[in-house]
């Protein structure tokens, strides 16, 4: 069946080597073509991730699962992470005169000026992959070994941060 298939292999060093390969779409300009592309014009990630997945199910070629696992293991696995590593190495800042300190400073303010301190890594920026990458190994067959690198992840985050549950205890929980 391959001698079916044009390829250019086969016309290399005869004049079709640069004529006659046709083409399927008209165009007025070879430099015609989307000015703003889908990547761009959608503004979240999580509207970039469903985009993609949903093509990777409508387009029968492509394995979505692997889409899935792809983006996993190229993308959030890495920046959560990269993320979590990233806080518990951060410095913290002070807003007022911008000084910045190794460690939060135990009187809880700028020792150098008496300025707010804040966090330079938030925790915000550490989760913000974390449901994504939940859901998608909830809705694909990733790998075992895909869906247990989150799950050590995001064991990892919720001992650095505690768990939703937990920030919310208050006295009256140890009261009844
Ligand atoms: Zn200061």
């Amino acid at each position: 069946m391959e001698h079916l298939v044009d390829r250019v292999e086969r016309r290399l060093g005869t004049p079709a080597q640069v004529e006659g390969f046709f083409y399927t779409h008209s165009t007025s300009n070879i430099s015609a073509g989307p000015t703003e592309s889908t990547y761009t014009r959608l503004e979240s990630m999580l509207d970039k991730l469903d985009a993609e997945l949903k093509l990777a199910e409508e387009i029968r070629a492509v394995d979505e699962d692997d889409v899935a696992e792809r983006v996993l293991n190229t993308h959030f696995i890495r920046d959560l992470q990269g993320n979590l590593n990233a806080f518990s190495k951060q410095k913290f800042r002070c807003t007022k005169c911008n000084q910045s300190h190794r460690r939060m400073p135990l009187a809880g303010k700028c020792i150098k000026c008496g300025g707010n301190i804040i966090p330079t890594v938030h925790e915000g920026s550490v989760k913000k992959y974390l449901v994504m990458s939940q859901d998608i190994c909830k809705k694909y067959e990733v790998s075992e070994y895909t869906r247990q690198r989150v799950e050590v992840l995001i064991m990892s985050i919720e001992s650095t941060f505690g768990t939703e549950k937990d920030q919310q205890m208050g006295l009256a929980d140890f009261m009844s």
